[in-house]
């Protein structure tokens, strides 16, 4: 039986995902090849990485001045990429949690980090009416806050190029790219398996390049003119994110994936503020759609194993928060079905009957 999966990264893909992933796995196209087996150049390979790239495009409503990428090294070579190429002298970053700190230390490496935290509040809350100053090289904030449980739900404008890491709530709303420079994120939350990198950049980018030394496989520009395909792409990954494209289509788009987390995050967000025993520790308008952090009130900190063993055994996983924050978190990306979140809110519930 499949378990009811709140895992926060990798985490629960569709169906239609793993289904036909393994398919190809087996067998790609009727090669009689596995697609593990075949080029990356061959022409099968290469209608995949179109195909993925133009849903990527009609999916999330990329404008013609924009390039797709698929990149190894995770979000996190990102973070080294980011000011590698574009810091000349000074950049604005969000500090909202683990990852925005550690985009930050590598930025740091490249020059001058004007930063605004909510560390003051261990990160519980977005901070607002953020002074930017006029001559950065570019903003840099992270729309979800994967460990926090926090979320920007808005596309913010700012002079300079804003970047954003959406690695974990690419897909769950509609974003007008069209007020980013360049969104990038780890595929392995609402896109597909690990081992993957997105980068939606717009081309006017590669005008603003810091004149030092890049090395070629972190040059933007050479994955642009290379089509992804400078070295090996992870192909299996971009296979997956194809099929996860095509049933987010098929579910309605970004639209319905909008209205989806919504319910989800409503449900779970009103057992929670209904609930003696659980509480969010999260600024309310603030509170991530995707990943959903709670603790207990004090007076019951000693059942946190008991309540996730609990869980467990209505086949609820992956809701022991994160080591840094300790308490609860369920991760409730596109896959994850209003079925598997009424699961977890009547084992909740019934928890608090036996201990409350
Ligand atoms: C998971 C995550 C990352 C790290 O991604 P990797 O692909 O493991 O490098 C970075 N930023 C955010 C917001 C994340 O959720």
């Amino acid at each position: 039986m499949r378990k009811h999966i709140f895992n926060a990264g990798p985490c629960k893909l569709a169906d239609r995902t793993l289904e036909n992933t393994s398919k190809a796995i087996l067998e790609f196209n009727n090669s009689g090849q596995s697609i593990l087996e075949v080029s990356h150049r061959g022409k099968d390979f290469q209608a995949v990485m179109d195909e993925t790239v133009e849903l990527m495009k009609e999916v999330l409503n990329i404008p013609d001045n924009y390039s797709v990428l698929f990149l190894g090294g995770g979000a996190s070579l990102q973070f080294c990429m980011i000011p590698y190429n574009f810091m000349k002298k000074k950049a604005f970053y969000l500090n909202t949690g683990t990852w925005s700190s550690k985009a930050i230390t590598e930025a740091k490496m490249w020059g001058e980090v004007i930063e605004v935290s909510s560390k003051d509040k261990a990160f519980t809350y977005i901070p607002k009416d953020l002074n930017v100053p006029y001559d950065v090289d570019y903003v840099h904030i992270t729309t979800n806050n994967t460990i926090r449980g926090t979320e920007i739900f808005d596309d913010w404008t700012f002079d300079a190029p804003l970047i954003a890491d959406m690695s974990s709530d690419i897909l769950s709303r509609p974003v007008d790219v069209s007020k980013y420079a360049m969104i990038y994120g780890g595929a392995q939350k609402n896109m597909g398996p690990a081992g993957a990198t997105f980068v939606i950049i717009r081309n006017d980018m590669l005008e603003k390049i810091a004149d030092r030394p890049i090395p070629t496989m972190l040059q933007y520009g050479i994955h642009i003119e290379n089509g992804s395909m400078y070295n090996t792409p992870p192909v299996i990954n971009i296979f997956a994110i194809r099929e996860t494209l095509l049933w987010v289509k098929e579910m309605g788009g970004l639209v319905a994936m909008d209205k989806l987390a919504a319910d989800r995050a409503n449900m779970l967000y009103n057992a929670i503020d209904n609930s003696k025993m659980f509480k969010s520790p999260v600024a309310k308008e603030d509170r991530s759609r995707m990943n959903i952090v709670f603790v207990f009130e004090d007076q019951y900190k000693e059942l946190e194993a008991e309540f996730v063993a609990f869980a467990g055994s209505k086949n609820c996983v992956g809701l022991k928060g994160h080591r840094s924050v300790g308490g609860f978190r369920a991760s409730t990306y596109n896959a994850c079905t209003m079925e598997d979140v009424e699961v977890l809110v009547a084992a909740m519930k019934e928890f608090e009957e036996k201990h409350a």
